[in-house]
Parts: C-alpha cells; sequence; structure tokens
C-alpha cells in the first residue's frame, strides 16, 4: 500500500460519498466522514471509519468535524467534498430560499472545508482536494439553474485555488458525474431516469463506484502532476461541452 493519509469525505452515509469512504478504508487510510440524517453504516465505522454528525451548510459544525479529525488522526491530507442537494424548480417560482440553501450546501460548505485544510496541507506540502460538481455546470438543465450555478462555483473556485497551491504539490481537481445511480437521481422518477440513460453513449447510469474510482485515482500519488481539471465521469454524456 502507499502511504496511509488523512482523508475526510462530507455526505458519506450513502451514495458516491459511501462509495469513496469504503475505497479509501480499504485501501488503508484514516478515514473521516461526515452525516446528517443519514447514520453512517456499520460497514464502515466497523472498518475504522470516523463518523461525524454535521450540517455542512453550517460552518460552525465543519470547525467542529476539522477539530474531531485531527485530535483522532492528525491533519487532513485529503479533503473529498462530496456532499450536496438540489431543490429543483423553474427560474420563474424559485424562491430566494431554494436558491440560498443550494449555493450555500454545494458551494460556500466548499469554502469553509478549504480554508479549514488548506492551512495545514500548504505547512505539509502536500494535498488532495477534490470537489464533486456535476456534468450540470457545463451543459444545464432545466429547473436546476441553483444547482448547476453552485456546480459551476465548484470549478471556478477549484481553477483559482490551483494556481495557488501547485507549488506546494497540492492538487485541487474536480469530478463532474453525469447520472449516478443514487437517490438524488432516482428521486426524479422512472420516467425521467429512462430519458437521462437514452442520452449516455454507454447507456447505463454509473454506480457510485465509478466515480469513487475516478477520485481515488485523483487523490493518488500517482496523480501528483494532474491539477485544475475536470474530469466527466459521465459515460460520454457531456462530451463537447
Ligand atoms: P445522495 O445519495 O443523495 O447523497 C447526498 C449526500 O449529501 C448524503 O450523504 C447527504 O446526507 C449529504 N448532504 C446533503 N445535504 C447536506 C448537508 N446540508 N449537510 C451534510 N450533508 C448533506 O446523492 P449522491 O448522488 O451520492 O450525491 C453526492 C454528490 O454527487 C452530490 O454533491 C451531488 O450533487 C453529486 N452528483 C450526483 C449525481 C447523481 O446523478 N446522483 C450527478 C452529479 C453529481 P444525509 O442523507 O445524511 O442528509
Amino acid at each position: 500500500m502507499t502511504q496511509s493519509r488523512t482523508v475526510l469525505i462530507t455526505g458519506g452515509s450513502k451514495g458516491i460519498g459511501y462509495a469513496c469512504a469504503d475505497i479509501f478504508a480499504k485501501a488503508g487510510h484514516k478515514v473521516a466522514v461526515t452525516y446528517r440524517n443519514h447514520e453512517i453504516p456499520a460497514a464502515l465505522t466497523n472498518n475504522g471509519v470516523l463518523a461525524i454528525r454535521c450540517d455542512i451548510s453550517d460552518p460552525e459544525q465543519i470547525a467542529k468535524v476539522f477539530a474531531r479529525v485531527e485530535e483522532t488522526f492528525g491533519p487532513v491530507e485529503i479533503l473529498i467534498a462530496n456532499a450536496g442537494m438540489t431543490k429543483d424548480t423553474l427560474m420563474l417560482r424559485m424562491s430566494e430560499n431554494a436558491w440560498t440553501e443550494v449555493i450555500q450546501t454545494n458551494l460556500t460548505s466548499a469554502y469553509y472545508l478549504t480554508k479549514h485544510a488548506l492551512g495545514k496541507m500548504v505547512k505539509g506540502h502536500w494535498g488532495r482536494i477534490i470537489y464533486i460538481s456535476s456534468i450540470v455546470a457545463q451543459m444545464g438543465i432545466p429547473g436546476q439553474a441553483n444547482y448547476g450555478a453552485s456546480k459551476a462555483g465548484l470549478i471556478g473556485l477549484a481553477r483559482s485555488l490551483a494556481r495557488e497551491v501547485a507549488s506546494r504539490s497540492i492538487t485541487i481537481n474536480v469530478i463532474a458525474p453525469g447520472a449516478v445511480d443514487t437517490d438524488m437521481l432516482n428521486v426524479l422518477g422512472e420516467e425521467k431516469v429512462k430519458m437521462m440513460i437514452d442520452q449516455i453513449p454507454m447507456q447505463r447510469a454509473a454506480s457510485p463506484d465509478d466515480v469513487a474510482a475516478a477520485v481515488e485515482f485523483l487523490a493518488s500519488e500517482r496523480a501528483g502532476y494532474i491539477t485544475g481539471v475536470v474530469l466527466p465521469v459521465d459515460g460520454g454524456l457531456a462530451m463537447g461541452f
């Protein structure tokens, strides 16, 4: 195994975050995950994963997460900002609350998480930050203006930051999943999911493990010269965007 790192993953109770936590824990890393409503399954905690309750839209709770992880495992070396939400509606009906909540949860939380992680990464001359964005950032989907703006914001954040810290061997990258077989997709209903899948060259949704494999690669030692990229994991859906 390569060097064991301290990994923090937000939203690890299910879906993509769970798959990431599983892959990093099995590889022997020290893994902490946050959860909000859904508790972290025993399959992870029995494998040494530290579970911390946190609403990532609250900066005070984020500060407590970092204190707990540092006390248990040491400074965060790999940060995966994964937790996210949707509140879909057409713009003419979009309340200010639907806008603010999605931006706060998906984008502003990444600012807070990064602020906490970065200082120690700079001191340690090593770090990996991965933001889970979406193809919606580049393609757009009607009814997801708030979500698309939040996910596009992560790309801008990553690219400026990548330039700031590249000389310290810290990489900042973005993964842009297409349709992934999780609750977030399935809430759309069978008919809409089928319509999306019909447009995917691979003719299937990604599994959470498909996304976790890309996360694992970008977090690895081997990916040390890759920074500021947006890596689609979408079965070819957003080709050309
Ligand atoms: P999911 O199964 O619904 O998981 C979402 C995770 O985010 C859950 O663990 C949830 O925790 C957590 N979360 C949401 N709001 C939170 C908050 N305020 N504070 C703390 N945790 C919060 O969906 P998923 O597909 O794995 O989503 C993971 C990421 O992938 C998201 O950023 C999403 O935007 C992105 N993505 C998903 C797809 C897709 O098709 N599924 C496509 C592109 C991008 P609780 O359940 O405990 O509340």
